[in-house]
């Protein structure tokens, strides 16, 4: 199969080449050609924002053209490819190598990354699509690609100097997967109580400690460790490293065993005097929090679109069995007025949480404060995926419980969107929060 992104490449570069020549397009010029969608195809990199004032008001789950052909192609990547191993990397709680492969051959894994490092140099929602239509099909594979491209490849684009730049955007586009390390033993939703700690060296640092839950820690040789470098100064010590999964003291010592998403490895990470060098910092020392928390409002935006397009893929399942396979009472299940309520209610409910998801994916792109947006997008699918996924296994009786389709499946791996990268707990306390400096008065 064709690579996805290459697919793209005519339309993404039309913006930005004229005879084949990359030219500066103004600001001005480059939206008016794309007006009929917020969404271009320019990444957004810096802080600032888009101007909104002249653009005409679009239905929030327009998408643009290149974001269609996204979600086309990479529907069909998924179906195709992805769809027969679902089952097998399930029960064996093992991401296929060649499924990795894959999505470094489509583009999947370098969405952002600018073309001259290898990558696709797409938007944000680009990826967000991309993650949505992973996970119609398999939420593992959707959650490698969302922690890969929403905060590893978004970290090196924007803190990497041009060494990390030029050093890692290529591998991370084409072949190396990455893992963001910041949870641990003692600090999951207090992430800033963090025990690891990092010590100066006469050639750069020293990191003693360890790491809990890290996504994707069996397949990555990119590892971006959060540690404190001056625990007296609280979270203000705590800093970023790049890490190789080679570097003496660096191990991984267990693979979790999961509810849901098995597939997608969750792994204790030991660093035992690993040291490193000073290039291997990321950003500024001290900044570690500030970085995280940028990252993980943007990573939010991910997990919301994993969510939805879980239950995106529980609900096609289960509709096409009521709606054209299963009789009981001599009629398709489906054409009980009962059930048509439940799957009409659970339909609006998806939309409503894509209409969150993706209003949040363009505010954030326009270069808008979006984190309250993150925060209900994330909070809302996971609920969404959760209660549409149990539905969706009693629509289909015996046959939703049963390991031999996804239902179960789907249901199973809905849990986990209410768990990482803040809890629905924590997205309530971040939502209120904002609501309660908003309106005391
Ligand atoms: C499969 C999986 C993959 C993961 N991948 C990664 C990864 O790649 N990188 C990474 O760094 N981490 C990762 N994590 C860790 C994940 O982000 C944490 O599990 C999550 O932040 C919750 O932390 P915790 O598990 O310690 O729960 P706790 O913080 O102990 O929370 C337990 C319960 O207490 C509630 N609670 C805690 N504090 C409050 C409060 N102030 N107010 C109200 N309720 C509260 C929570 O909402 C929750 O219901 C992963 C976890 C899992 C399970």
């Amino acid at each position: 199969m064709a690579s996805v992104s290459r697919a793209m490449r005519p339309l993404t570069a039309a913006a930005a080449r004229v005879g084949g020549r990359r030219v500066a397009v103004p600001r001005q010029r480059l939206r008016f050609n794309t007006a009929r969608c917020l969404s271009t195809t320019r990444p957004l990199h810096n802080d600032s924002t888009i101007d909104l004032t002249d653009l005409q008001p679009t239905p929030i789950s327009h998408f643009s053209e290149i974001e269609t052909m996204m979600a086309d192609s990479v529907g069909k990547f998924a179906r195709e490819v992805i769809l027969p191993k679902v089952r097998d990397m399930d029960e064996a709680e093992t991401m296929d190598p060649t499924v990795v492969e894959q999505l470094f051959e489509q583009g999947l894994m370098g969405v952002e990354i600018p073309e001259e490092y290898g990558g696709a140099g797409m938007n944000f929602t680009a990826a967000i699509v991309a993650i949505e239509e992973l996970a119609r099909v398999d939420p593992s594979v959707s959650v490698m690609c969302d922690v890969h491209n929403t905060l590893v490849n978004t970290a090196v684009l924007r803190w990497g100097t041009e060494a990390q730049t030029k050093k890692w955007l290529p591998k991370l586009a084409t072949e190396t997967v990455g893992s963001f390390c910041l949870s641990e033993p003692v600090s999951g939703s207090d992430a800033f109580a963090l025990a690891t700690k990092a010590e100066k060296t006469a050639s750069g640092y020293k990191i003693n400690g360890s790491k809990m839950w890290i996504t994707n820690s069996m397949e990555a040789n990119f590892f971006i460790v959060f540690a404190n470098l001056n625990p007296s100064a609280g979270y203000k010590g705590i800093t970023a490293f790049i890490c190789e999964k080679d570097t003496p003291g660096f191990s991984v010592a267990k693979k979790e065993k999961k509810l849901g998403i098995r597939a997608s490895s969750t792994c204790v990470l030991n660093f035992d005097d690993m040291e490193i060098p000073k290039e291997n910092l990321l950003g500024e020392e001290g900044k570690g929090y500030k970085m995280a928390i940028s990252l993980l409002n943007e990573g939010r935006i991910g997990i919301a679109a994993q969510m939805t397009g879980l239950a995106w893929g529980a609900f096609e399942n289960a509709a096409s069995y009521c709606f054209n396979d299963r009789k009981q009472f001599g009629q398709l299940i489906g054409t009980f007025q009962g059930m048509q309520h439940q799957i009409a209610q659970s339909y609006t409910e998806l939309q409503a949480a894509r209409a969150l998801v993706y209003n949040a994916a363009r505010k954030k792109e326009a270069g808008l404060d979006f984190v309250r947006d993150a925060a209900m997008a994330k909070l809302y699918a996971s609920q969404v995926a959760g209660k549409l996924s149990s539905s969706a296994v009693e629509w289909m009786g015996g046959m939703g419980f049963v390991r031999e389709g996804l239902a179960e499946k789907f249901f199973r791996d809905s849990k986990i969107g209410a768990i990482y990268e803040g809890t629905s707990n924590i997205q309530l306390t971040t939502i209120a929060k904002m609501l309660q400096q908003e309106y005391t008065k």
